[in-house]
């Protein structure tokens, strides 16, 4: 016999969208609904926000994220306002689905590697709610600025690559809408 034995591969779904949409509350509901869905913790050097937590990134600093760029360890990585962000390598031959939160650059980096991964990008239900987010996390004004830049700049980008938009009016029927999403994608393999 040729090849190799047959894996079956988790499904990838990625949660992108602009800042200030909710995506964070977004995911973090995905995989208390659903045991079969496994978040990845990304890497980052940003400096964790006071009340953040200590779970919420890997936090470290630029050297050894580079070292990591270096080693092959990211799946994707960027460079949002000044800080890497990064997605380490996920076991792909696991049980569960893998949930990626992340900026729409690295989503267009994984879904150009894995084309087959669903990307869902959430849009804010208004510009004033989403600034109304945003203002709210703590960072200093001119990091709002910049974030609000940022979240304008990379919506048509992220449009343009999605495979589902669903816009975050409400946290439960948005949350309801996507894990129908996921129940279709599983239902059609
Ligand atoms: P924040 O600093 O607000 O936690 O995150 C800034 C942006 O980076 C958010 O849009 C978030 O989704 C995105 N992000 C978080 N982790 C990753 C990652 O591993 N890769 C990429 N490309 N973006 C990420």
């Amino acid at each position: 016999m040729t090849g190799l034995p047959a894996v079956s591969l988790s499904r990838i779904f990625i949660v992108s969208g602009p800042g200030g949409v909710g995506k964070g509350t977004i995911v973090s509901a995905l995989v208390e609904r659903d045991p079969r869905l496994w978040l990845s913790r990304s890497w980052t050097t940003r400096e964790q926000r006071p009340g953040e937590r200590d779970t919420a990134y890997v936090f470290t600093d630029h050297a050894t994220f580079e070292r990591h760029i270096e080693e092959g360890g990211f799946l994707e990585w960027t460079s949002f306002l000044g800080n890497y962000y990064g997605t380490p390598r996920p076991d792909v031959t696991s049980q569960r689905d893998v949930v990626l939160e992340i900026e729409v650059d690295g989503a267009r980096q994984v879904k150009s590697v894995h084309p087959e991964a669903v990307l869902i990008f959430v849009l804010p239900p208004s510009r004033e709610e989403q600034q109304r987010r945003l203002r709210g996390r703590g960072d200093p004004e001119d990091k709002v600025d910049q974030r609000l830049q940022k979240a304008l700049d990379e919506e048509p980008v992220g449009l343009a690559i999605a495979n589902h938009v669903v816009v975050n009016d409400d946290l439960e029927r948005t949350v309801d809408e996507m894990m129908e999403i996921i129940r279709q994608h599983r239902s059609a393999d």
